[in-house]
């Protein structure tokens, strides 16, 4: 058992790493492999465990269903992730945190029907009160997790006609007053639970608590997904825990709270960097129609100076400094190995070119740092918010790619603006700005850009991958 526990400590170790080396992109390999490492330990462990434990037969049974399960949820992780689009990401993690909820569900059943075979409930079926606590608190998150997470998905891909997936909040009057209500009955059923086992309690515990993971996440745009995935994430980690807890597992209960603990930091990191409490995000509204509309017929009205990637190459090879700022567009034109191309070529021409990242350019957090890692860009050339902010003001030429929100200076000057406040990307202090994207029409927030208006800023319109080999032909 001794052996059992350190292993598990050692998976949990790796664990530590892996989240450290992630939190860089020149270790997010390394951090990868650790967790790789980590999991295979904890697999490896655990099969060991069952074999062990088991007279032969059970043990046979049990690993062969193990395993069963590792090549099935593996096979069909491995299809999804080689499948999956840069810009689908949020939706398969999504995806993902829905089977963590109802795994964390499917095993407190189990426990709850056959305490005995799990190591409790040695008299008698009764199992004690503090894991009945566990398992009560851990069914009510999972099961909140895997119906929110379905829900999110279900928002986040857009494909579905069904109302509840549409990213249009869905708001009904007594909304607030409804959630209360269903909150406060998971709690009686969890509280008659854990004091004399009732197994109705428990029933009723798993569907309140599937239909409160609807009602929550229903009202939150589309828009705010990611950050209602984030803390979904969060969730999903505390069930796992909860879990733990019960089966006396220090390997579930580990990781759990990392999972858990790591959504919670990552959840807060994206509404400070949208300038959002997590109360506002949980009541949704960001990024209305109003909003867009407002915007849109501010744009009809009001002319731009445009010009064409010829244009655009010759004021950057005649700059010493170029800071790029890419956004959503660029994944969406998946322009970044032409970037790579681009930027060296301006290098060759003696020009200093450096990338500048906004915490939440894309649509999730690391987005950007993924797409220039995935073109091979030196490191040294990428550079954080706070780390560049200051350059802007000695730069020559910034090049806004398939970015908005990020560079909108209404966020700085507009007190009245919905992004008010949110920190951004400062590309309209440099001494000319280039912005490509396709059209006029607003991003992410459905807001106007008076940067695209300024007389500094260059428009060049078109699909960024386009532009961006124009501008390599010209150069
Ligand atoms: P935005 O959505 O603000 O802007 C992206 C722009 O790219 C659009 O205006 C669009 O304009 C343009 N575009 C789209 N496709 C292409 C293409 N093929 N070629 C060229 N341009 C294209 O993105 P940002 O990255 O600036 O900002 C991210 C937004 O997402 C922020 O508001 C942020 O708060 C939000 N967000 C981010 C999260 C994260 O973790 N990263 C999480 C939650 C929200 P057009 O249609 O005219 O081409």
């Amino acid at each position: 058992m001794n052996l059992v526990t350190l292993l598990y400590l050692l998976a949990s170790v790796c664990f530590i790493q892996a989240l450290k080396g992630l939190s860089h992109p020149a270790s997010s390999r390394q951090g990868n492999a650790f967790g790789m490492l980590g999991m295979a330990l904890a697999v490896g462990t655990t099969l060991a465990l069952i074999w062990s434990l088991a007279q032969a037969e059970q043990a046979a049974l049990g690993v062969t269903r193990v395993l069963a399960g590792l090549v099935l949820g593996g096979a069909l992780g491995t299809v999804m992730a080689k499948r999956v689009q840069m810009t689908k990401m949020p939706e398969l993690v999504a995806f993902m945190h829905s089977m963590v909820g109802l795994a964390a569900v499917a095993i407190a059943i189990a426990i709850v029907l056959e305490p005995q075979a799990f190591g409790l409930g040695a008299l008698a079926g009764l199992i004690p009160t503090g894991n009945r606590l566990e398992l009560a608190l851990g069914t009510l998150v999972g099961a909140v997790t895997f119906s929110g997470s379905v829900v999110a998905f279900g928002k986040l891909s857009g494909k579905y006609k069904f109302r509840l997936f549409q990213g249009a909040p869905v708001v009904f009057s007594g909304q607030h007053m409804l959630n209360l209500l269903l909150g406060i009955l998971a709690l009686i059923c969890v509280i008659a639970f854990t004091l004399n086992q009732h197994y109705w309690a428990f029933a009723i515990l798993i569907i309140l608590a599937f239909i409160l993971g609807v009602t929550l996440i229903i009202p939150i745009g589309g828009a705010d997904m990611p950050v209602v995935v984030s803390m979904l994430n969060s969730y999903s980690g505390w069930a796992a825990a909860g879990i733990g807890f019960s089966l006396n597992n220090a390997m579930l209960i580990i990781a759990g709270s990392l999972v858990g603990s790591s959504g919670a930091i990552l959840s807060y990191i994206m509404c400070k960097a949208m300038n959002r409490s997590f109360f506002n995000v949980l009541l949704g509204g960001f990024g209305a129609s109003a909003t867009q509309d407002a915007g849109a017929a501010q744009q009809e009205a009001r002319p731009v100076k445009a010009g064409s990637a010829e244009d655009a190459a010759f004021m950057m090879s005649n700059a010493e400094s170029v800071i790029i700022v890419p956004g959503y567009g660029l994944a969406v034109a998946r322009a970044q190995h032409a970037l790579k191309e681009l930027t060296d070529k301006l290098d060759a021409q003696g020009v200093q070119v450096r990338y500048a990242i906004h915490p939440v350019a894309g649509r999730m957090p690391g987005h950007m740092n993924v797409l220039l890692a995935e073109a091979e860009m030196p490191y040294e050339q990428v550079f954080e918010m706070d780390d560049i902010n200051s350059e802007f003001g000695q730069t020559d030429v910034v090049l806004v790619l398939g970015a908005n929100d990020v560079v909108n200076p209404a966020a700085k000057q507009d007190p009245a603006s919905p992004i008010a406040g949110m920190p951004i990307l400062e590309a309209y202090k440099a001494r000319t700005v280039i912005v490509n994207k396709r059209s006029m029409a607003a991003g992410y927030a459905g807001l106007d850009n008076e940067l695209f208006y300024m007389d500094k800023t260059m428009m060049v319109f078109g699909d960024a991958k386009k532009v961006i080999e124009d501008m390599l032909k010209a150069l």
